[in-house]
């Protein structure tokens, strides 16, 4: 069975305060630390919520989260490492030996019946791999045998605005089943520690309201065309 862990290993206790503090810097001439902190300290949670919800995201851009995930696959981590707004640093093939390493194993061929072909597949890989390894061949030559179902392990860090990004895309049931579940683990775990930064955190029409889609809507939320559409017959 495929399992996904997700931990967060490191986060700032005091994400949303420095959060608060970031915005009461922008929209208060105080400039004593001590009273901005004061300010930030007394504001209600609809402050922050508000701030995040009209697009200032550079006050949610002063923390780092840090989680550590594996039971994924090189297809999971390809995607993942697309975002640039980020830190990884992925469990080496050239230095690590794969062979005793799983593989991830899609539903869709589990349903299909085909799970056991799939796995005698891999392994016959796998097996060519450390007769490769046991021939001379260093593992950073032997390593281009193996399949993307590869489990692999990573440390990846972001901050909060690039996690929301990262949740729009990702979270979506238009995302790659593996990388979204990733991300709704991830955001799980945001959201104990740092919950009105997260808030209305999630699938892109989550937080934004509509669908970027035009054609391949879920129907969920209504797409921008749709929008547009009642703004002009409402407009008219
Ligand atoms: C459903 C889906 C399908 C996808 N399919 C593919 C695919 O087939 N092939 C593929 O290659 N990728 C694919 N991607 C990856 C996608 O194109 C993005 O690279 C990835 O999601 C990272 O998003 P990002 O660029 O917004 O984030 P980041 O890389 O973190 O960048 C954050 C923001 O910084 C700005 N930025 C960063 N770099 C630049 C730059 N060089 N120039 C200008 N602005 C920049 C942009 O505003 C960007 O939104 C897919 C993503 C999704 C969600």
């Amino acid at each position: 069975m495929n399992i996904i862990e997700v931990s967060l290993i490191s986060y700032p206790e005091e994400a949303e305060l420095i959060a608060n503090i970031a915005a009461v810097i922008c929209y208060s001439k105080e400039s004593e630390l001590e009273k901005v902190k004061q300010k930030a300290i007394l504001k209600k949670e609809e402050y922050l919520s508000k701030i995040i919800e009209s697009g200032h995201l550079s006050i949610i851009e002063h923390n780092i989260f840090v989680f550590h995930v594996s039971g994924v696959s090189r297809v999971l981590s390809h995607q993942l490492v697309r975002k640039r707004i980020a830190s990884y640093s992925q469990q080496s093939q050239r230095y690590v030996n794969a062979a005793s390493f799983s593989f991830i194993t899609p539903k869709t061929i589990d349903e299909l019946g085909m799970k056991e072909e799939y796995e005698n597949k891999i392994k016959e890989l796998f097996a060519f791999y450390t007769d490769l390894i046991e021939k001379g061949v260093p593992k950073e030559d032997a390593r281009y045998i193996l399949p993307n179902a590869t489990s692999t392990q990573l440390v990846v860090s972001m901050n909060a605005h690039a996690l929301i990004d990262f949740f729009s895309s990702r979270c979506c049931v238009r995302a790659q089943w593996e990388i979204r579940e990733l991300a709704n683990k991830m955001l799980n775990e945001v959201k104990k520690v740092a919950p009105v930064l997260f808030k209305k955190a999630g699938a892109f029409c989550d937080f934004y309201g509509y669908c970027p889609e035009i054609e391949k809507s879920c129907g969920r939320a209504p797409t921008l065309e749709q929008l547009k559409q009642n703004w002009k017959s409402n407009s008219k």
